[in-house]
């Protein structure tokens, strides 16, 4: 699990370098969303390796259960179960 984390983890910071370089190059066209949600995801990715590293990973942020290796697979940072995810998502609007 923690190779698919680096992997993605690779992936977005690759999108976001290019990003960078558009904004820096004055092209006008970024879409802000996209960085930011990539942005967000990154986030994510990092606090799912330091649940990795003190064996909190896997578990339910909110509720404590295991989150399950089907989610964990789709959505290697994922830090909610589907339950707490849904409540989340319907709380937050993201
Ligand atoms: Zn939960």
């Amino acid at each position: 699990m923690r190779r698919a984390l680096e992997q993605r983890r690779e992936t977005l910071v690759a999108e976001l370098g290019g990003d960078e370089v558009r904004l820096r190059e004055g092209g006008g066209d970024l879409e802000e969303a996209d960085l930011s949600r990539d942005m967000g995801e990154l986030n994510e990715i990092e606090a799912a390796r330091r649940r990795l590293d003190d064996g909190s990973y896997g578990i339910c942020t909110d509720c404590g259960a295991d989150i399950g290796f089907e989610r964990l697979h789709a959505e290697p940072a994922a830090a909610r179960c589907v339950e707490c995810q849904r409540r989340h998502e319907k709380t937050y609007r993201r």
